[in-house]
């Protein structure tokens, strides 16, 4: 039976040390605070906004919320983050996805100020990322780097199996897999025979948002699965790309869902306001 990496216990004690560290920043007079624009009326973005205000209250993050109508041009929403990297008590700011199909979302990332991206999607950020410089790592990926280096799981001369290549998950994750000298391999919706992939991999990191995609027959004995998808069925429960009860059987590590990757995404945001906070200083 695989060691279950538990996403929820080490976001808990990573906003631990948050908090402490927001206090401190507060008695040199720096508020932190972190601005979030939704665009339209995403049931499942609500949700997720909702989590991150929470998980600012427990730090003692400022956090302020931008509800666009679904109508919205993109010079208003480019103007709307405009006058938020302005604002001085501002540190973070925070678009959150989807937004409608008519808004062109990486021009709209590319708007927020690197300084301020506490998602890491502006492109100086992912160029930084991508040479090693110090930067904004997009939170999902960090999550995961941060849950390797707790669970002492070394990525060096591993192969590393992303599945998965959207500019949020599977592509920033390729740097971070790299920058731990693993041999990473990523695999999408056009790879062909995708078992091959997966059969070789010590580490499979699946974020494809197919529930149960993966099974035990796709894993090698004793590999380490990272399950990055979040499928909601018709019971409204949440389930994962891997078919974890199988699949925990053969593998030596794996984070469930939820409880694993989820909660770490939202850990490393508040991390992501921390630093952005202590960055003007
Ligand atoms: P996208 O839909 O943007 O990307 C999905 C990727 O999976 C694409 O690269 C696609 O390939 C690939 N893919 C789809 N079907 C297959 C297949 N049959 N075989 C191989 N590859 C396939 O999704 P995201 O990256 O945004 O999210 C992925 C999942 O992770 C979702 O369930 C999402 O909800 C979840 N998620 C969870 C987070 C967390 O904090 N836990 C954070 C972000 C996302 P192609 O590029 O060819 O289309």
């Amino acid at each position: 039976m695989a060691v279950i990496i538990n996403g929820k216990e080490l976001a808990k004690k990573i906003k631990e040390q948050l908090k402490i560290e927001c206090e401190e920043l507060k008695k040199e007079g720096i508020l932190p605070k972190l601005a979030v624009i939704m665009v339209g009326e995403d049931s499942a973005s609500k949700i997720y906004v909702k989590n991150k205000s929470k998980s600012c209250d427990e730090i003692g993050i400022e956090f302020e919320e931008y509800i666009l109508k679904e109508d919205i041009t993109q010079q208003q929403l480019i103007d709307l983050i405009e006058t938020l990297n302005n604002k001085k008590d501002i540190h973070g700011i925070l678009l959150q996805s989807p937004i409608p199909k008519h808004l062109d979302i990486n021009k709209a990332f590319e708007a927020i100020s690197y300084k301020k991206d506490v998602d890491g999607f502006n492109p100086i950020n992912i160029g930084k990322l991508s040479i090693g410089q110090d930067t904004f790592v997009s939170c999902t990926p960090y999550g995961i780097i941060k849950m390797f280096e707790e669970y002492n799981i070394d990525l060096e001369g591993k192969n590393v199996v992303i599945i998965g290549r959207s500019n949020i998950v599977g592509k920033p994750l390729i740097q971070c897999c790299l920058n731990k000298n693993a041999t990473v391999t990523v695999c999408h919706s056009k790879t062909k025979n995708l078992k091959e992939f997966t059969k070789n991999a010590d580490i499979l990191i699946v974020a494809i948002g197919k529930s149960k995609y993966i099974t035990s027959d796709m894993i090698k004995e004793k590999a380490v699965i990272i399950d990055v998808g979040i499928n909601r069925g018709e019971d409204g429960k949440l389930t994962g790309d891997v078919d974890f009860e199988n699949v925990e059987k053969k593998a030596s590590y794996i984070t469930p869902v939820p409880g694993g990757v989820g909660p770490m995404t939202v850990a490393m945001l508040m991390n992501n306001v921390i630093k952005a906070a202590k960055n003007i200083k």
